[in-house]
């Protein structure tokens, strides 16, 4: 039995919505999204504890995609369920509510709690957590005959705005090795879309075209770890996987070159004070930089998280647009993003960022993150909701 998953639709002019065996969740070829990526998302964490899963700022998740949605002029009324919108008009509150108790529903009556533990045990997974999908999309309805004009021009304002919600497990998105000695990663040669193409404050789906070019750029490629295997390499001798870096993300810039994110994150680094090659323990000693809204970036719940945590801590925190080579002398590197939570980055293009190792700030805010997240530090910010399972 693989779960359920939720699913609001339209079906001749009527509205379905209810659990849908996970086998049976499907949707018409000729829906609007599948041709034209009308679809706006979230990715939600939810972190399985001794009691149940602790849900990662799922509010703020979910306004956020009711606000994707608005954006593609999706509102409320085209695809709230009717019991909200028999209330009068659908408010963004209610709706965020109406997804947060689905949410919690689902993640029961899929188990996940004890499935987590069941994988964790025999070994199949290395730390699984709970992953929550939720898609609004235009899709695909008709109620006469259907080979007669099918609504599937570009003009997507007839097609019913439908959504559903998975929630399954999943492993560390970077993988073990980058959460222990941190990733590497290039400078794709994909840029982010520029702010007149796709609008970034929205999670849409046509964001993520670049994206995929940019993630498989990187994880099909390696560099030499130092000029000495590149000798060899003239000479004819053999190298292995150990003389190799194998990134495993790219970080996009903008159309002006500047830094932007990850495929899937935000990107931080941090300055020491006056280059200062020791780890300082004072956070006045240092500068941390991420890229201002305008670089493109989706403003991640992640990144806001630890700019509120690093201030809070006494960092400066400074939002500006970087130069990639800020990236190559920059004392540590950090992603976040609600699957990569803070990743560590060990080197960018081949070139080792400080010491070519996990750094102390970086280091420091996840601990506070992760703490947090896991209900194991006093939540004085109001971010973790709890399902009980
Ligand atoms: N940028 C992009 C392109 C992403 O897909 C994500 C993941 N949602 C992020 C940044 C990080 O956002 P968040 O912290 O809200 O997960």
């Amino acid at each position: 039995m693989a779960g359920y998953i939720y699913m609001h639709r339209k079906e001749k002019g009527e509205e379905v919505s209810g659990y849908v065996p996970w086998d049976d969740a499907k949707i018409h070829v000729l829906s609007h999204v599948i041709h034209y990526s009308s679809g706006v998302f979230e990715g939600i964490r939810g972190y399985l504890t001794r009691g149940g899963v602790a849900i990662f700022r799922g509010r703020d998740h979910y306004r956020r995609l009711v606000r994707s949605a608005k954006i593609y002029r999706m509102f409320p009324e085209h695809y709230a369920p009717r019991e909200l919108r028999e209330r009068g008009k659908v408010s963004q509150k209610d709706l965020v509510s109406h997804f947060m108790k689905l949410t919690k529903e689902l993640i029961r009556k899929n188990d996940l709690c004890r499935k987590a533990k069941e994988v964790k045990d025999e070994g199949k997974m290395n730390n699984p957590f709970v992953y929550i999908r939720p898609v609004i999309y235009r899709g695909y309805d008709v109620k006469d005959d259907p080979i007669l004009k099918p609504p599937l021009g570009v003009n997507p304002l007839g097609n019913p705005v439908e959504w559903f919600i998975a929630t399954f497990l999943w492993d560390d998105y970077l993988g073990k090795e980058a959460i222990e000695n941190g990733a590497n990663v290039i400078t794709s040669a994909w840029a982010k879309n520029s702010p007149s193409t796709t609008p970034f404050m929205a999670k849409g789906a046509s964001n993520y075209a670049t994206g995929q070019l940019a993630k498989m750029e990187s994880v099909l490629s390696a560099f030499f770890k130092d000029y000495d295997v590149l000798e060899r390499v003239k000479k004819g001798q053999p190298i292995t996987k150990e003389d190799l870096f194998l990134a495993i993300e790219s970080v996009q810039l903008t159309t002006s070159g500047y830094v932007a994110e990850g495929t899937g994150e935000n990107i931080f680094v941090v300055m020491y004070e006056n280059g200062d090659p020791g780890d300082p323990e004072d956070p006045k000693k240092v500068k941390i930089y991420t890229p201002p809204i305008s670089a493109s970036i989706l403003p991640g719940i992640t990144r806001d998280s630890i700019i509120r945590l690093a201030k809070d801590e006494g960092y400066e925190v400074i939002e500006t647009m970087i130069p990639r080579e800020l990236l190559y002398i920059a004392d540590e590197v950090f992603f976040t993003g609600t699957a990569a939570e803070v990743t560590p980055i060990s080197t960018v293009d081949g070139i080792p960022v400080g010491k070519g190792k996990p750094g102390r700030v970086t280091l420091h805010l996840r601990r506070l993150y992760t703490e947090i997240a896991r209900g194991e530090r006093p939540d004085k910010y109001g971010w973790v909701d709890f399902v009980e399972c």
